[in-house]
């Protein structure tokens, strides 16, 4: 086995990093880590701390870690057949298995999901598929996709754009033109602090109205959101915006569709978050806890309407020129339908909700009236607290002060992991749905010391 200094200096000289300051990261002053195991809410290093993981890596190890019904399960596909492709009509049982576990799930006007491998690549399928529908339907100018200011939908070309955070899209050429965005349903960092929720849900609708009539409603396709913006800030929408947005996309016939990367399969304590926010997409795009992140696997589920238009368009068009090597992966699959099966076992929907709740207050209990705690929100199994130099005033710390990542690293220090969310000085939680209230304690505790130690 390598010793841990070789594999550091290895692992500086090889490994292109995502999302990390290469400099800082090749001169060996970053905070990585080399991970080795896991065990329900606990993840230990190559020098055997241990450390509880409150963000379940990426939001994504919803079942926790080291569940081997789910390792398992792909060993078992990866012995029996561990490939083969989805093209022209084919797929293992366990992709045939799992589509209909997942149409099973979703919204009653469901029709079918195309699985890809990530978030991004299933948003990058989902506007391919917009596009082409315009296309049948013989309205070629109708195109461009409206997105929010701070959602996160991928960082590949189209998802880039579609993703709304600064760092996302400098010295990268994007966002690409067909792509604008609109305000984010963010109320606490509404533009006039004395608009109340219901004003603020008002002038979301109206930024989007003026922003169509703008660009000329005949070339606007589709509406994307995450149902609750995730990496953003983790942001529960101020009440009735779905409701208020709903019918602005219908009137103009804009479809829908509702990124259900990080609420879908159980994290809002529902199926869907379209589910919990009285959503009607056209598309969904789903991945993270499809498989709790035990093998790469994400889907574009399609709604009726849509499937009505491509499945006929292919007897005119022909076969639809869509496809990537490991669609449908059977590995994937397998890990996904175990995924699954664990969840509603051990219910952990609904452990979602109840300890979820359980977190947030505590949390509030805990920092909400420190001076320098702006809000303390969330819902399900998703917790944010947001930092300020002035509570009453609102005023931000500036980002140059970096409070956010020292929060996140004197937490660490603590050992538990959080998230500094990219824009703002934003902790972040989501842990795996399987925490206790115990291990809930021990989050809140760990944190409420960081902020004394950095705030005061
Ligand atoms: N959509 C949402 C809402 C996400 O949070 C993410 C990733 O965090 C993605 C899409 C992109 O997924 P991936 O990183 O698997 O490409």
């Amino acid at each position: 086995m390598l010793r841990n200094d070789e594999l550091a200096a290895w692992d500086r000289d090889y490994f292109f990093h995502p999302s990390t300051h290469l400099a800082q990261h090749a001169r060996g002053e970053t905070q990585g880590r080399i991970m080795r195991t896991g065990h329900g809410v606990h993840i230990e290093d190559r020098s055997g701390q241990q450390l509880l993981d409150a963000f379940a890596g990426l939001y994504c190890v919803n079942a926790g870690y080291g569940r081997t019904e789910i390792s398992d399960a792909i060993a078992e596909q990866a012995r029996e057949l561990a490939y083969y492709h989805a093209y022209v009509g084919h797929g293992t049982e366990a992709s045939v298995t799992l589509a209909k576990m997942v149409i099973d799930r979703a919204p009653q006007n469901m029709s079918k999901v195309y699985f890809g491998l990530g978030g991004s690549d299933a948003n990058e399928t989902n506007i391919k598929l917009v596009w082409y529908y315009n296309n049948i339907l013989g309205r070629p100018e109708k195109k461009k996709i409206i997105s929010r200011w701070r959602a996160y939908h991928g960082s590949g070309l189209m998802t880039g754009s579609l993703t709304g955070l600064d760092s996302f899209h400098k010295k990268f050429d994007l966002p690409l033109e067909q792509v604008k965005h609109t305000e984010a349903p963010y109320f606490y960092r509404r533009p006039d602090l004395n608009m109340s929720e219901e004003q603020f849900v008002a002038h979301c609708a109206a930024e989007l109205e003026a922003l169509i009539e703008r660009e000329g409603p005949d070339t606007i396709a589709a509406f994307i959101g995450e149902p609750l913006l995730g990496t953003g800030g983790i942001v529960p929408p101020p009440a009735g915006y779905w409701d208020a947005i709903q019918p602005i996309l219908d009137k103009h016939d804009i479809l829908l569709i509702a990124d259900e990367v990080v609420c879908g399969f159980g994290r809002l304590g529902s199926n869907f978050g379209s589910d919990f926010y009285g959503m009607k997409p056209d598309l969904m795009t789903i991945a993270k806890g499809l498989t709790s992140a035990y093998a790469p696997l994400s889907g574009s589920i399609v709604g009726e309407r849509m499937w009505k238009v491509l499945e006929d368009g292919t007897d005119e068009f022909g076969p639809i020129g869509h496809g990537w090597t490991y669609s449908a992966h059977p590995i994937g699959a397998a890990a996904g339908i175990a995924n699954l099966e664990v969840i509603e076992k051990l219910g952990l929907q609904d452990n979602a909700r109840d300890t979820g709740a359980y977190f947030r207050k505590s949390m509030a209990e805990a920092l909400g009236n420190h001076p320098n705690v702006g809000e303390v929100r969330g819902e399900g199994m998703l917790c944010a607290v947001e930092f300020v130099k002035d509570r009453d005033n609102r005023i931000f710390f500036d980002a140059s002060e970096k409070v956010g990542a020292q929060l996140a690293a004197a937490t660490l220090a603590n050992g538990v992991i959080t998230r500094a969310m990219p824009q703002g000085d934003i902790l972040g939680f989501a842990p795996p749905l399987c925490i206790t209230r115990e291990e809930v304690d021990t989050v809140v505790a760990a944190t409420k010391a960081a902020v004394d130690k950095v705030l005061g």
